[in-house]
């Protein structure tokens, strides 16, 4: 059996694994796609003390940090059940049974797609989900935020101080963001909210993003904006589908931690983008995930 066995192998499993493996304890990783969403990340410049790499790099500099360790990597294992019992098990789809006497979750979430033509052709090529990440990408350009809710006017307060304008497209007839959200979008001169709005389709010139086209769902007229970036804000899902019934998730599937990463399963830890944590980023999910492990070795010398 394993003191720790981490679930997950993105910058919170990663971290996680590291900071178990340096207490000399018997840890392990199983991992569907090691390095996470970081491997679907082009550019990225808020790494502090790396001024700008990549995801591939980024990943490759994590798989190596962690083998460094003796630790067991299980990659493109997915597990599909945790539970309780003398040990804590995790299965995985392949049927077989992981043992440990405590685990880290770290698996993750997933950005929620539009699905309309263009999308996954120019993901990361003008198609953006992370305003933090990617904002001053846009600096100067035209832009729009699809999603009317809390995150989406967020990001529109945020990319209206770098970029020259941003239009939001919400699907339903009102915004569903908090009032001094709302008040504080319609105050930016260049802020434009478009509600009834349903996106169509991303359009490009086969390199970058160039616009999008909608329709207005009040009249059904098509319209077209001319756009250099578009950000989606319509969910992000954390990866928790097979935790549902086992331990506590907020409304969202997030799982709860409390501030030692801990979760409502006694030896069972959680961190970064599954769990409630307020903000999504790769240095937290890091931070998070040494909580965790460091979580999971005080409890492993106290039981
Ligand atoms: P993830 O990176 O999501 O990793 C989850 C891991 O768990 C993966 O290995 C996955 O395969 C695995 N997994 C999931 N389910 C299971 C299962 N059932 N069994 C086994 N394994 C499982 N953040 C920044 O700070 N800067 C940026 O520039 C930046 N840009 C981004 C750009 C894009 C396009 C995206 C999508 C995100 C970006 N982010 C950025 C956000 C950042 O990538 C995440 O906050 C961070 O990766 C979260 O780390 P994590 O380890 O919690 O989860």
């Amino acid at each position: 059996a394993y003191d720790v066995l981490v679930v997950g192998g993105g910058p919170a499993g990663a971290a996680a694994a590291i900071y178990a493996a340096r207490k000399g304890i018997r840890t392990g990783v199983v991992a569907e796609r090691f390095g996470g969403q970081v491997s679907d990340t082009m550019a990225i410049e808020n790494f502090i003390s790396v001024k700008a790499t990549d995801g591939p790099k980024l990943v490759a500099g994590l798989e190596q940090h962690v083998l460094d360790y003796d630790v067991d990597l299980m990659k493109t294992q997915k597990a599909v059940r945790v539970e309780k019992k003398e040990l804590i098990e995790v299965e995985l789809e392949n049927g077989a049974v992981l043992k440990s006497k405590t685990v880290v979750l770290a698996t993750g979430a997933r950005w929620r797609e539009m699905n309309v033509p263009g999308e996954q052709e120019y993901k990361t090529k003008g198609v953006a989900y992370c305003p933090h990440c990617d904002g001053p990408l846009f600096k100067g350009k035209k832009t729009a935020v699809i999603g009317g809710g809390n995150s989406g006017i967020e990001a529109a307060i945020d990319l209206a101080g770098l970029v020259e304008h941003v239009t939001v497209l919400e699907f339903s007839d009102k915004l569903r963001a908090d009032d001094v959200l709302v008040k504080k979008a319609k105050s930016l001169p260049n802020v434009t909210i478009i509600t009834e709005a349903q996106t169509t389709e991303v359009l490009g010139n086969g390199e970058h993003v160039t616009g999008l086209a909608y329709t207005d769902r009040k009249t059904g007229e098509a319209h077209k904006l001319e756009l250099a970036g578009i950000f989606v804000q319509i969910g992000l899902v954390p990866n928790s589908e097979f935790l549902k019934g086992s331990l506590e998730l907020t409304e969202r599937g997030e799982v709860i931690i409390d501030t030692h990463g801990r979760t409502s399963m006694e030896g069972v830890f959680a961190a970064g983008d599954v769990t409630n944590v307020p903000y999504k980023q790769i240095i937290i999910s890091m931070g998070a995930g040494a909580t965790a492990a460091l979580g999971a070795f005080d409890h492993l010398i106290r039981n």
